[in-house]
């Protein structure tokens, strides 16, 4: 059991059993986290709960999108895990976690997508968008 928390503390969860852990440069996953990357977790919804401050998470759907979206604390803006209801599972971004999930992310997608500025210097595996 790992767990994590928003900028503020107001919005905090735990999880267990990561089922991907992956490097997401999609330029959505760059505009919701205003980065280079997304590190994106995922867990089964059975495996994630809220430990307070559901009730302070924001939830924003992109319009025209089958799942993308982006929740975060109404409090402080940063985000929180989120519930991708077309795969019955949770992505947590991986920066709000305070504990050591014990896992490291194995691959980066969306690489075609990464911004110019961005220089990729690991060897994991790299797939121009999801991998096949
Ligand atoms: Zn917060
Ligand atoms: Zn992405």
């Amino acid at each position: 059991m790992f767990s994590g928390s928003c900028l503020c503390g107001a919005v905090a969860f735990e999880a267990e059993s990561p089922s991907e852990f992956r490097y997401c440069h999609c330029s959505r996953c760059r505009k919701s986290r205003g980065s280079a990357f997304a590190a994106n977790m995922f867990v089964r919804v059975g495996d994630f709960r809220w430990l307070r401050g559901e009730d302070q998470v924001s939830k924003f759907r992109m319009p025209n999108t089958q799942r993308f979206g982006n929740w975060f604390c109404r409090v402080c803006g940063s985000p929180v895990p989120r519930e991708v209801p077309a795969l019955n599972v949770i992505l947590i971004p991986a920066g709000s976690l305070d504990d050591d999930p014990g896992v490291r992310p194995g691959y980066h997608i969306f690489v075609n997508s990464k911004a110019a500025w961005e220089e990729l210097s690991d060897a994991l595996p790299r797939h121009s968008e999801y991998p096949n």
